[in-house]
This record gives C-alpha cells, sequence and structure tokens, in this order.
C-alpha cells in the first residue's frame, strides 16, 4: 500500500491527534462497569439548560431544513449580552471551531503561531494543520505563585516578526489557573497591532463576578484581540458544538470568508440562544461546581496531594509518580479522569468536577486508590 501519511501536508503528517476523555460507553464496552461517572472532559455534570432543551424539542421537526447560516437570532442575543454589534461575533461549532478558523485564516507555512507549554491541547494542533511554526512557551514552575501558569514576559518575547497569532487560554485548560486583569491587559496592551491575540475564555463563567477577567470588554481598546466562548461548559451544551469568537468586525469579516456556510447546527443555534437566558441553570451549576471544587481539593488535602489552584471545573492533580496506575485504579471504580500525559504531565490527573453525590465518590475511591 502507498504510505498514504507521506502524502499528507507536512504539517498534518507531525501532527498528534487529540486525545479526548473516554466515553462512559467505551469504558462499559471494555469493563463491563455499570453506573460510570465521567469527570474527564469538563463538562456539566448538571446536563444541560431546561429552557434550552425545551426550545430543542420544539424545532426537532425542522432539521429537514439547513440552519439560519448567518444564526441571526443567536448573533442578536449574543450581541446583547457583549453590548457589541453583531457584525463582530463569529459563530462556531464548538469555540475549538473558531480557533482553528483563525488559525486557517492569519497562518501560512512562514508564520507562526504563540502559545504555552501547559494549555489546551488544539491551539499546537491548529497551528501545525496549516503548516505554520508552532512556539510553544515554557510554563511557569509549580513553585510560583502561577503553577504551570502562562509566562507572559516569555511567551512577549517569543513574538517574533513572523508571529500572526498569540493564544492565552484563561482561564488555563489543563490547569486551570488563571491571569488577573491587570496582567492580562498589561500583555496584551504590549502585543504588537499585526499580531493577533486569542483570548480563550472557555472556562471564564466558572469565576466569581468579582475575579471574572472579561477581556471582550476591551474589544474597543485592542484592534487586534479576539476573545472565544463557548457553551460547552457552564452553559451545558458539550454535545450540540457552539460557541463563538468576539472581534472587531474587519477580522470576523475575514473568519468568515472561510468558515462552512453552515457551521453551527439548527438544534446548537437554538439550544444557546435559550441558554443565555437560563439565569437559574447557569446560577445552579456554578454553585453546584463551587461545591464540588472544594469538596475535590479537601481530598486532596487530606490525602497530602499537590494541586493547581483552580477557576475551572477541573482540578489538576499531582500524583508525584506515574498517574496511570492511579488512572486505571479509578477507572476500575467506574471513575473516568483524564490523564494527562499528552501535555508531558505524566504524573498528574485532570479531574472534572461533578455533583456533591460524584465527589463524595470519587473521595472515597481516591482514598482507597491513594490513601
Ligand atoms: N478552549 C478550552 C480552553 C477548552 O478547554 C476547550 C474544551 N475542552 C475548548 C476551548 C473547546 O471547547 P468547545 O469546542 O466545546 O467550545
Amino acid at each position: 500500500m502507498i504510505d498514504y501519511k507521506s502524502l499528507a501536508a507536512s504539517g498534518v503528517q507531525k501532527l498528534k491527534p487529540y486525545i479526548p476523555g473516554k466515553p462512559i460507553s467505551e469504558l462499559e464496552r471494555e469493563m463491563g462497569i455499570v453506573n460510570i461517572i465521567k469527570l474527564a472532559s469538563n463538562e456539566n455534570p448538571l446536563g444541560s439548560s431546561p429552557l434550552a432543551m425545551q426550545a430543542v424539542r420544539e424545532v426537532l421537526d425542522e432539521v429537514g431544513l439547513y440552519p439560519d447560516g448567518n444564526g441571526f437570532a443567536l448573533k442578536q442575543a449574543l450581541a446583547i449580552k457583549h453590548n457589541v454589534d453583531m457584525d463582530c461575533i463569529t459563530l462556531g461549532n464548538g469555540s475549538n471551531d473558531v480557533l482553528v478558523l483563525l488559525a486557517e485564516a492569519f497562518l501560512s507555512p512562514k508564520l507562526n503561531g504563540v502559545y504555552s507549554q501547559y494549555s489546551f491541547a488544539v491551539y499546537p494542533i491548529a497551528i501545525q494543520a496549516v503548516g505554520a511554526g508552532h512556539k510553544q512557551v515554557p510554563a511557569m514552575s509549580w513553585e510560583t505563585n502561577s503553577p504551570l501558569g502562562h509566562d507572559l514576559d516569555a511567551m512577549l518575547a517569543a513574538i517574533d516578526d513572523k508571529t500572526r497569532l498569540v493564544f492565552v487560554a484563561n482561564p488555563n485548560n489543563p490547569t486551570g489557573n488563571h491571569l488577573s486583569k491587570k496582567e492580562l491587559k498589561g500583555f496584551i496592551s504590549k502585543i504588537p497591532e499585526n499580531v493577533i491575540v486569542i483570548v480563550d475564555e472557555a472556562y471564564l463563567e466558572y469565576s466569581s463576578k468579582d475575579e471574572q477577567v472579561d477581556a471582550s470588554k476591551w474589544l474597543k481598546e485592542f484592534n487586534n484581540l479576539v476573545v472565544t466562548r463557548t457553551f460547552s461548559k457552564a452553559y451545558g451544551l458539550a454535545g450540540l458544538r457552539v460557541g463563538y469568537a468576539l472581534s472587531n468586525p474587519e477580522i470576523a469579516n475575514v473568519i468568515n470568508r472561510i468558515r462552512q456556510p453552515f457551521n453551527v447546527n439548527s438544534l446548537a443555534l437554538i439550544a444557546a440562544e435559550h441558554a443565555i437566558d437560563d439565569k437559574e441553570f447557569l446560577d445552579r451549576s456554578l454553585i453546584e461546581n463551587a461545591r464540588g471544587i472544594k469538596i475535590l481539593e479537601q481530598t486532596c488535602n487530606n490525602l497530602g496531594l499537590r494541586f493547581v489552584p483552580s477557576k475551572g471545573n477541573f482540578l489538576l492533580i499531582d500524583f508525584e509518580k506515574d498517574a496511570a496506575p492511579i488512572y486505571m485504579e479509578l477507572l476500575k471504580r467506574g471513575i473516568i479522569t483524564r490523564p494527562v500525559g499528552n501535555y508531558g504531565l505524566n504524573d498528574a490527573l485532570r479531574i472534572t468536577i461533578g455533583t456533591q453525590q460524584q465527589m463524595e465518590r470519587l473521595d472515597k475511591a481516591m482514598e482507597q486508590v491513594c490513601g
């Protein structure tokens, strides 16, 4: 057989595929276990907004039609939420889609994108897929006050005349640490205007209101700023795939040229539009997360395990030895967590915050496995 890999674009040949969290059905098949909890993909343990689900049910028999390719109603709702014009918004099939579109639109083999070590795995994939150089900047060490967080000075120093994109996740995945308003704004203000800085706010909702660093408020100040958001986490719509970018209209117009005409499906559009209004579900999700994260932090403290203080819906826990056997032992007890060896963190697991009940079950399992 021909070596088809050798025929692929050179950037693609070098890629390592994204490894998602193990699905519940896979563990059921592999181990014949029931009553499984998945704490592996930072999903919302409360499911999804009842208002959104009701709206979806009402349009189910319209799926024979294409969706509104311009997503008018959702964009209108988002424009109000963010106090921006509708032409500042680009909708995506998950925020993952807009991250990839940005790389496709602004990068090419002679250019490069900058991102931090231990930051979202999709950044290097999106950059390399278009053959561009990927400049991974070493993260802060465990011993600093931002363990494994972005080293903003080093990221600034990594920007050169070939850099077109800089990715910052705030809060960051898989670590959970977050940058203050002063740190992030200071960083953006030092970036040359021909370099686009993408602030990925997939987990923003989980910080308390006074701690939230909402970079979308600075869009008028920085023409080169793009902020991405998702409905997959606090809004509980991961399975429908809907996210968006906020930017100046010219950047949105560029992305729009390569966006698939119907990249967000009709159920996702209607669900997102209604999820925005479901304050009750959002508040409940944030309360459950705050409660769950305290339980997991306590579990770690009891077991003498260090973790990165997290502003997301997950905790990165360091076992200070190979975490693979711990992952396996938790699997046997019906608990799916996320190995992070692909980030070079072989000794750690990233664990999503579940309901109080799930966290209590995890506590018992971790006590058995690590105690
Ligand atoms: N950004 C970050 C930091 C993430 O962790 C994720 C999902 N894990 C995404 C973006 C993409 O999420 P989605 O495509 O579901 O919006």
